[in-house]
């Protein structure tokens, strides 16, 4: 199993880390490697999106011919992991409150509409316990920097978490998108449901 980590801009290195953390707690086989063009991007069983700044990913993706590389692999079943500016990066549609429809290049493979910057700017940060809906894993640490919500779910999308009533994770087929940081919180139970998705 090789899983990628876009490796444009953002948290990068923690998500290769984690991943391979939970691979190893897992005992699964595999091997982390940080992609960006289109041949390597071709060549893994699935992709981690980072949080970062999702402008500046979208439009690196773009400039290097990847951005539609990752779709057409995605549309395709490739599993797909995508936290923060990666969730956002998956999305349909995204505004912000203050700029509103933000027009930036996007992978629009979840049906979803995202509000960006939704809990306020870099002070605004926090973290927090979440509740989630996945076998095992009720109760999470979230990371939010930033962070985007979810504001409109539609049809065949599962909830994973939620933050005091607000959708901040979920599941749709062979994509997850997360408003958090798994990645950031020191613990990979997260990282571990998602290569469980992999191959299955
Ligand atoms: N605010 C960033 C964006 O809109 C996301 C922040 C993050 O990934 N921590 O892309």
């Amino acid at each position: 199993m090789k899983i990628g980590v876009l490796g444009f801009q953002g948290d990068i290195e923690e998500h290769v880390a984690a991943t391979k953390e939970a691979l190893k707690k897992l005992k699964i086989d595999g091997s982390v490697a940080v992609v960006k063009t289109p041949d390597e991007l071709r060549e893994i069983d699935a992709l981690i999106i980072p949080g970062g700044e999702s402008t500046v990913i979208g439009g690196l993706a773009l400039f290097n011919k990847s951005l539609s590389v990752i779709k057409d692999r995605i549309r395709n079943g490739m599993p797909v992991l995508g936290t923060c500016a990666g969730m956002i990066m998956l999305a349909n549609r995204t505004y912000d409150r203050v700029v509103g429809e933000t027009k930036q290049p996007l992978l629009a493979v979840l049906d979803v509409l995202v509000e960006r910057n939704s809990f306020g700017r870099q002070r605004e940060s926090f973290e927090t316990e979440l509740e989630v809906s996945i076998n095992g894993l009720e109760k999470l640490k979230g990371v939010f920097i930033r962070a985007p919500s979810i504001r409109e779910v539609n049809q065949g999308i599962e909830t994973l978490a939620k933050l005091d009533g607000q959708v901040v994770a979920v599941r749709q087929n062979n994509i997850i998108g997360t408003c958090f940081h798994p990645e950031l919180s020191g613990d990979t139970r997260l990282h571990e449901y998602f290569v469980k998705t992999i191959g299955s």
